[in-house]
């Protein structure tokens, strides 16, 4: 069923519409979720025609290989606008173009704004949506916003403050682009519809868990932006406290978005908010050296484009968090993340505690093997996408020798080729009404206070910065992090 509406692209010409939401707009007209009672209003400073502009959105699209009368099909729903976000007038240009567009398709006066722009102008735009009456009475009106959102908890809440003068809560739809990934959401389906591991899923029986979000790459062309931003800011805020926080939360009532969203909510609630002297015992953070990998030779961080020679920005950071409640008190959530890694890659590892006693071990026996594996589930997020478990088996032959035995479930190529993607999905979901997949502004609030912390403890000295190589798995702190609880990094690539 075709759920009609108008979206309206701020920053219509730019990277992330390019590369990201047309493609995903377009896999949503195959699908049919798409069809005729749709159209698309993309808007920026510079001058183009619908024709230049439908050429563009053609050209983001060509990977699919659309036939041309397919192509044409869905470029036909494009419109162009230009139009600075300063200028009050060019608003009433866009009220009349979503009135004309909205009787030409039957829109319903269903509206998707899709600000893909930076965040220093959403608070002019919104205003001006208001004020110049964009909004509509009839059918819905939808704000969808692009992380990051503010870059503390102070103007967070002053961009928060600004939106909800005209949006309220409901209508708001802040994207964390992980949440779409499919398998972060198989999370959820890997805890409540597997009873083996939701009644293990506490401080009785999981040791710790980790979560690794790393990068190969190092800065790219994205160095201006990474200045400012650094590693803690660009992952743990947003996509590393969302994943702590969906591992961690009771079960829902329901699979809804609110009822989700209450126990995400209580989760970063519950996590501890450090002392500074926490900060500096729990918490390490690194800026990758010059080092080789694969036969290549990188430079360090301070030496790529639009980095200051001198530069303290983090581009690793691992850390332990606490949380204070019944079910995970005593257990820690250690993180890491970071550029210039050894190897892309997202994955969870849960470890399971040891048995109490081991009675495989014998001190007579030579043979057996003093300690057992733990036992492991790890969630792959990317590159692949699946799970896997680590159990003891006994290894063939006299005596009690085990053997870890790996069950591994990764989804093929071709299923993860199949899977929506996450912008994909996400657009769906704004389309739905469905918020399950976007951050709550409580959310967002819980984890710039945490957050916050971190950054006002390092930002009171200058790190010795670089300390680690290119290519490796981050600085000695990140290992010593864990072996001071007598734990290890299970992923070791
Ligand atoms: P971009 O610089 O490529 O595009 C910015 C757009 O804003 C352009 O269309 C530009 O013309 C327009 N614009 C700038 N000033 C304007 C003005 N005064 N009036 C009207 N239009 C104006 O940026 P991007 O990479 O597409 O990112 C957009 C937003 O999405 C940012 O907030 C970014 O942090 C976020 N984001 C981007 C990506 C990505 O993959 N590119 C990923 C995650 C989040």
């Amino acid at each position: 069923m075709e759920q009609p509406a108008l979206f309206t692209i701020f920053g219509g010409t730019g990277d992330l519409a390019k590369r990201k939401l047309y493609p995903s707009l377009f896999r949503l007209f195959r699908k049919g979720n798409l069809n005729e009672h749709f159209a698309v209003i993309g808007t920026a400073r510079r001058p183009w025609s619908d024709d230049y502009y439908r050429d563009i959105v053609k050209e983001t699209i060509q990977s699919f290989d659309p036939t041309d009368a397919e192509a044409d099909a869905f470029a036909s729903h494009f419109y162009y606008l230009s139009h600075n976000v300063n200028d009050t007038n060019h608003y009433d240009e866009l009220r009349e173009l979503s009135v004309k567009l909205d009787e030409q398709y039957q829109l319903q006066e269903n509206r998707i704004y899709y600000l893909a722009m930076a965040p220093q102008f959403f608070g002019t735009i919104v205003q001006h949506l208001s004020s110049q009456k964009i909004l509509t009475e009839q059918g819905f009106n939808r704000l969808v916003i692009e992380k990051p959102f503010g870059f503390d908890y102070d103007s967070a809440n002053q961009l928060n403050q600004e939106i909800r003068k005209v949006f309220p809560e409901q209508n708001i739809f802040r994207i964390d682009h992980y949440l779409g990934k499919e398998m972060i959401q198989n999370i959820a389906v890997i805890r409540f519809a597997n009873n083996i591991f939701e009644s293990l899923w506490n401080n009785r029986y999981i040791d710790n868990v980790q979560i690794t979000f790393s990068e190969a790459l190092g800065v790219e062309e994205r160095g201006g932006y990474y200045e400012e931003s650094g590693a803690l800011k660009d992952m743990v805020q947003n996509h590393i406290l969302q994943v702590v926080s969906l591992l961690a939360m009771e079960v829902p009532t329901s699979f809804s978005d609110q009822a989700i969203r209450l126990e995400k909510v209580k989760v970063l609630e519950a996590i501890r908010r450090y002392s500074p002297e926490e900060v500096k015992n729990n918490f390490v953070r690194g800026q990758y050296d010059t080092g080789k990998l694969d036969g290549h030779d990188f430079l360090p961080y301070r030496q790529e484009e639009n980095v200051a020679e001198d530069s303290s920005t983090e581009t690793f950071v691992a850390g332990k968090f606490l949380i204070d409640n019944f079910r995970w008190s005593g257990v820690p959530f250690y993180v890491r993340t970071g550029k210039r890694m050894t190897e892309k890659g997202t994955r969870i590892n849960i470890v399971f505690k040891q048995v109490p006693v081991n009675v495989f071990h014998f001190d007579n026996e030579e043979s057996a093997q003093p300690e057992l594996q733990q036992n492991v589930l790890t969630i792959y997020i990317q590159p692949t996408e699946g799970f896997s478990l680590i159990l003891n088996g006994k290894e063939i032959g006299q005596g009690f020798e085990t053997d870890p035995v790996k069950l591994d479930f990764r989804h093929s190529c071709e299923v993860t080729g199949n899977s929506p993607e996450a912008y994909e999905k996400l657009l769906l979901d704004a389309l739905n009404g469905d918020g399950t997949n976007f951050s709550h502004w409580d959310e967002v609030a819980n984890s710039w206070e945490i957050v916050d912390r971190i950054r006002q403890t390092w930002d009171q000295e200058t790190p010795d910065f670089p300390n680690y190589t290119a290519g490796t798995m981050g600085p000695q702190a990140a290992f010593d992090l864990l072996s001071e609880n007598e734990h290890y990094w299970i992923w070791q690539p």
